[in-house]
């Protein structure tokens, strides 16, 4: 067979189907967008397991009106203008391909209102474009709301390859981690048509609150704050690597008395929730000479700032994963001052058995 080119909505729609693997990683496009946004209350709504509708209403920034033609086609942002910003960026976005590629395998509708305008706009849009005839002025709060339905109806195989049933779990999730890790934003999370509201964080409840509510009382009441403080005498060796700081919270030593389900470590590189799969060894690592033998992966919640020059966010088409220099260095810096905390942790326990 000879080379043809591919007809651009196929292009588009192969594209879409790389950035938008499933609704949790819709979902996942959207939360950032509303955080990239300012907001501070991000409400879900979902039937049939985001599927059938994943609906998204924020109170953030807003979308102009004379953005709407242009907002669903591809590598439209308002979020960097050169290749160089991506070295400095402090937004999720930069490629401006989300809302397109989801506008090329879903149906699309968008209602935002900015806060000195007197009204809000809706409209639909299919395939990159605006449906000029459905742009119409709403009745509506500050923020946005997207509405995506039928997704994956043009793409039988993948609608096919993903068990619907797993997804609820997997929306659950990753709103949970975005709550844990973005204190000062209420979340919340419902199935259409259902009474109860699956999960609800208020806007004020405290790091150790939200993981309360997400993985109940005995995964929360086991966990302490772990820090890590450069002093005056790290700052330029961690400098010149670009290690900038750590916080979170981690299990203490009573942890797996009690917690028999494992979680995954939680990671989060510069507000970027990321897997990092060495940094996830060594931790594991770190636990094994203070927690018996058989006990269940300890839970543990990072968020790590390094240098955003040492940082490149554009590897992988779903941003999970990203690369960074001195890797290395930057792992044993975490799991060094992980073993010191333990270690008096440690003490302090066998010092209490002693007395
Ligand atoms: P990116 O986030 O990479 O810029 P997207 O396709 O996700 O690309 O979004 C395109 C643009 O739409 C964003 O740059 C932003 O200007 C606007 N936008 C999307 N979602 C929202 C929202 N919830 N609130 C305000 N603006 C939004
Ligand atoms: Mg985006």
């Amino acid at each position: 067979m000879s080379i043809k080119k591919l007809d651009p909505d196929v292009i588009n729609k192969i594209a879409a189907g790389e950035i938008i693997i499933s609704p949790t990683n819709a979902l996942k496009e959207l939360i950032e967008n509303s955080i990239d946004a300012s907001s501070k209350s991000i409400d879900i709504s979902i039937q049939n397991n985001g599927f059938k509708i994943l609906q998204i209403s924020d109170d953030g920034s807003g979308i102009k009106k004379e953005d709407y033609p242009i907002l669903c086609h591809r590598f439209t942002t308002s979020k960097i203008t050169k290749f160089e910003d991506l070295s400095e960026i402090d937004t999720f976005g930069f490629r401006g391909e989300a809302l397109s590629s989801i506008s090329h395998i879903a149906h699309l509708s968008v209602t935002s209102k900015r806060r000195n305008e007197d009204l809000a706009w809706k409209c639909q849009f299919e395939r990159g474009q605006m449906i000029d005839e459905t742009l119409k002025p709403s009745a509506g709060n500050q923020g946005t709301t997207i509405t995506v339905s039928d997704l994956f109806y043009n793409v039988p195989s993948r609608l096919r390859s993903l068990r619907q049933k797993d997804e609820f779990n997997k929306i659950f999730d990753v709103i949970g981690k975005y709550a844990i890790n973005n204190p000062g934003i209420a979340f919340s999370l419902r199935k259409i048509g259902d009474s109860r509201i699956a999960l609800v964080i208020k806007k004020d409840l405290n790091i150790k609150d939200r993981i309360r509510t997400i993985y109940t009382s005995i995964v929360s009441n086991d966990l302490i704050d772990f820090n890590i403080n450069v002093s005056a005498e790290d700052t330029d060796d961690y400098g010149k690597i670009g290690f900038i700081s750590c916080s979170g919270m981690v299990a203490n030593l009573n942890y797996s008395n009690q917690v028999k389900r494992n979680i995954q470590p939680i990671f989060f590189i510069n507000n970027r929730l990321v897997t990092c799969d060495p940094l996830k060894r060594s931790i594991d690592q770190t636990y094994s000479s203070y927690l018996p033998r058989g006990a269940s992966r300890p839970f543990v919640y990072l968020n790590i700032k390094l240098n955003p020059r040492i940082l490149d966010v554009n590897v992988h088409p779903t941003k999970s994963e990203v690369r960074f220099l001195h890797e290395e260095e930057i792992i044993n810096i975490i799991t060094l001052r992980l073993h010191e905390f333990l270690s008096k942790l440690d003490s302090s326990r066998t010092f209490k058995a002693n007395t």
